[in-house]
């Protein structure tokens, strides 16, 4: 069966988060209005303010649905949380006041996932309940898209592990309560097995922040990502999430949700760009004309409501492939959703910014905070690069070579059979 429809009870949902977010979150957009602000769990004055947003989210059943039926959510499945995320991506403290804010979502599925009991219990509650930020420190200085290349190890003393290494962009740091950290504990084994996860509290002796890099346009040290040195961090042997050597498969099965939920929330940060500009196409007027009445203009706005709409059902096809369970083709799936995003971002914000001329470049518009949302989209969980190779290589798996010298569609060798089996009614 082939629906685009919401069902009624789900809609009233949307519909209420859609004015929800309009009116009671958008103005902490403008009023903590630096990007970073949302992780800030030390501001008491935004806390204070989301602290109420939150409670009505959670009595909407609406608090961190990311989440399944397991862990007392209401268990909606991506394509819901989809068409949730879509409405969130339109502001920037949104995740936060609905509890699906990365990295903490992406930490919390794999706490839920490996986490032991006593982990969960320590880990995954508090940042649950909101109560706490986490990071996730895998990247490395010299190399984030290649693991082969990481360096910060753990080396277990016959008393515990000691860690030593340093990461790179770890988001949050200087907020988080707790660091998941990828190290490598056995450098002599393939990449598969050669590391391990360890959950290390921000207060362990030894876990220092070099910087808090920022991004562009941020004030130097002022920003959200960190610089780690980890520094002979003495850890127990609780500390390994998912037993020793499976750092890998813990890191895979956490970038893939994420992945998808980036793009689900792009789909949001599009739609109110693309909103942007179809306001400011009928608002403003040059040379005796609204720009809404020039080709050039139309163009854009057309290109830019198809080209939203394709990706929208091309993230939520990857959803719903998510849904049925099938491991395999929702791994390509989110590939092809990843390598998608950032363009997408990039086309319809670079338009809506042309389009309101010098206002546009301001720093009196959202689209700024897009703007570089959409160049750090084709980088964070992976440079679109690799999973064009990851998506190109999927494809090619359903393909074989052609049998001949020529192409399986060559039309003078397929003629000739052609020819065979129509030769009856060749005859007269
Ligand atoms: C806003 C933001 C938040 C982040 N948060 C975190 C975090 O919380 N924790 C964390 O661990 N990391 C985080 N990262 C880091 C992110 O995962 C890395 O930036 C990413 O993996 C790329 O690594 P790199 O920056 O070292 O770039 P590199 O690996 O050096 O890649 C640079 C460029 O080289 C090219 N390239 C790389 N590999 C290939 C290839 N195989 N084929 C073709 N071209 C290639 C691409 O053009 C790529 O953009 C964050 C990054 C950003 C921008």
């Amino acid at each position: 069966m082939w629906d685009f429809s919401t069902e009624p009870e789900f809609q009233s949902k949307l519909d209420w988060m859609k004015t929800f977010v309009r009116e009671e979150i958008e103005p902490l957009d403008l009023v903590f209005d630096r990007p970073a602000h949302y992780y800030d769990v030390t501001d008491k004055r935004a806390n204070a303010a989301i602290k109420p947003l939150q409670d009505e989210v959670r009595r909407q059943k609406l608090w961190a649905c990311h989440l399944g039926a397991d862990l007392g959510r209401p268990g909606y499945g991506q394509l819901k949380l989809a068409l949730m995320d879509e409405i969130l991506g339109r502001s920037l403290w949104a995740p936060r006041v609905f509890g699906t804010q990365a990295p903490d979502t992406g930490n919390a599925e794999i706490l839920a996932m490996f986490g032991t009991a006593a982990q969960k219990k320590r880990y995954l509650q508090p940042l649950l309940d909101g109560d706490i930020i986490s990071c996730f420190s895998m990247t490395e200085p010299q190399g984030g898209a290649d693991p082969k290349v990481f360096e910060c190890g753990a080396k277990h003393d016959g008393k515990g592990w000691v860690l030593n290494g340093y990461k790179w962009f770890s988001s949050n740091a200087r907020w988080a309560s707790f660091f998941i950290v990828m190290a490598v504990t056995d450098p002599d084994a393939p990449p598969a097995t050669r590391f391990s996860m360890f959950l290390v509290p921000a207060e362990t002796p030894g876990v220092n922040i070099v910087r808090n890099v920022g991004l562009i346009g941020e004030p130097a040290d002022e920003g959200a990502h960190g610089y780690m040195h980890y520094d002979n961090v003495r850890l127990d042997d609780d500390s390994v999430l998912g037993g020793v050597g499976q750092a890998f498969a813990v890191a895979q099965a956490r970038l893939g949700g994420g992945r998808i939920h980036h793009a689900m929330r792009t789909i949001g940060a599009c739609s109110k760009a693309f909103d942007m500009m179809c306001e400011r196409a009928l608002s403003r007027s040059t040379q005796g004309s609204r720009l809404a009445d020039k080709q050039g203009v139309l163009a854009n706005i057309a290109n830019s409501d198809i080209e939203l709409r394709q990706f929208r059902l091309l993230v939520l096809e990857a959803a719903w492939i998510m849904d049925q369970g099938d491991h395999a083709a929702a791994v390509t799936a989110i590939a092809r959703v990843k390598v998608a995003t950032p363009k997408i971002f990039y086309d319809v914000v670079q338009r809506a910014i042309h389009m309101h001329g010098s206002l546009g470049v301001s720093n009196e518009l959202p689209l700024q905070h897009m703007w570089i949302g959409a160049a750090l989209i084709g980088l964070v969980d992976g440079p679109t690069e690799v999973h064009q190779i990851t998506l190109g290589k999927r494809v090619l798996r359903d393909y074989k070579p052609a049998p001949g010298i020529f192409p399986t569609e060559h039309i003078p060798t397929r003629k000739i059979d052609a020819e065979k089996k129509l030769a009856k009614y060749l005859k007269d």
